[in-house]
C-alpha cells in the first residue's frame, strides 16, 4: 500500500449548505495529513467522501492511478474510524479490533492477529478492557476501542475523524504522540481530523486548515497560522 491519495475538486452540498466547496489535496504514502477547522467546517464530510459513504456532487477521489469514485465503500480498502465509533455491541473490545483482520482480504496472516490487536490495545491503554463489551465502557474507552480497530488494519488509506476528542486532556496529549509514532511506521496515507489546531500541528506531517468547506491553508506545521 504505497500510493498517493488524491482528492480533486470535491464539492458536496446538503440543501443550502456547501459542506465541501472545491477541495483539492493529496496525501502521500506514509504521510499524516491533519485537517483542522471548527465544527461544521466539513471534516467529517471529507472523510465520508473518501470512504465512499457520501457521493460528491463534483470532483473525484483517486488512489494512485485508480479512480475510487465508482468503487463501493467495502471495496475501497480504506479504514475509517467513525466519530460515532460503530462498535459491534455483542463483541468484546478485543473481538471488535480483530474483526477487520478476520474479514476476507485482510492481508495479515491469522497467527499474527492476536498479537497485533493486543499490542494496539496496550498502546491505547485499554489492554485491561480487552474482554469487556462496548456497553460496559466509558465514552473515552469506547473511542479508544474504535481507534484500535482502525489502527490494526493495513488499509490503503486510514481516516481518523476526531480520533481522540473524547479523552481527557492529559491522555489526549500522551496518546497523540504514541498514535503518531504508530502511523509513521505505515506506508499508507492517513487523514486525521481534529477541531484542535494545536493537536493538528503536533500530529500532522502536513496540516490543512478547513473552513466552510474550503481549504484555507495547507502546508508544513511551521507554515500554518492558527487563529488565536
Ligand atoms: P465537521 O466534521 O467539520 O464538524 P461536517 O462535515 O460534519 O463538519 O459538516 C459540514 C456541514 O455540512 C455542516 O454545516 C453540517 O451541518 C452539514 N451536513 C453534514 N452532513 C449533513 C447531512 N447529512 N445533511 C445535512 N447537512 C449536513
Ligand atoms: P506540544 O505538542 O509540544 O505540547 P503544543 O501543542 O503546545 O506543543 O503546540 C504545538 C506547536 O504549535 C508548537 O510548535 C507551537 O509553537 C505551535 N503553535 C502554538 N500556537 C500557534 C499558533 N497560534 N499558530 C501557529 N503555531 C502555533
Amino acid at each position: 500500500a504505497r500510493s498517493v491519495l488524491a482528492l480533486t475538486g470535491l464539492r458536496k452540498r446538503f440543501g443550502a449548505t456547501l459542506a465541501l466547496d472545491g477541495v483539492t489535496l493529496s496525501v502521500g504514502p506514509g504521510e499524516v495529513l491533519a485537517i483542522t477547522g471548527p465544527s461544521g467546517a466539513g471534516k467529517t464530510t471529507l472523510c465520508r467522501v473518501v470512504a465512499g459513504l457520501e457521493t460528491p456532487d463534483e470532483g473525484s477521489v483517486r488512489y494512485g492511478s485508480e479512480p475510487m469514485d465508482d468503487v463501493a465503500p467495502g471495496r475501497r480498502r480504506v479504514a475509517f474510524m467513525f466519530e460515532s465509533y460503530a462498535l459491534y455491541p455483542h463483541l468484546s473490545v478485543r473481538d471488535n479490533a480483530l474483526s477487520p483482520l478476520r474479514a476476507p482480504g485482510g492481508g495479515i496472516p491469522r497467527e499474527r492477529h492476536r498479537a497485533i490487536v493486543d499490542e494496539t490495545l496496550g498502546l491505547l491503554e485499554i489492554a485491561h478492557l480487552a474482554d469487556r463489551l462496548p456497553g460496559a465502557l466509558s465514552g473515552g474507552q469506547k473511542q479508544r476501542a474504535a481507534l484500535a480497530r482502525a489502527l490494526v488494519q493495513q488499509p490503503r488509506a486510514l481516516l481518523l475523524d476526531e480520533p481522540i476528542s473524547h479523552l481527557d486532556a492529559k491522555l489526549r496529549h500522551k496518546l497523540r504522540g504514541a498514535i503518531r509514532q504508530r502511523l509513521m511506521t505505515r506506508e499508507s496515507p492517513s487523514i486525521w481530523s481534529t477541531p484542535d489546531g494545536l493537536e493538528a500541528l503536533s500530529v500532522g506531517d502536513r496540516v490543512a486548515v478547513i473552513d466552510r468547506g474550503r481549504i484555507e491553508q495547507i502546508g508544513a506545521p511551521e507554515d500554518i497560522w492558527l487563529r488565536p
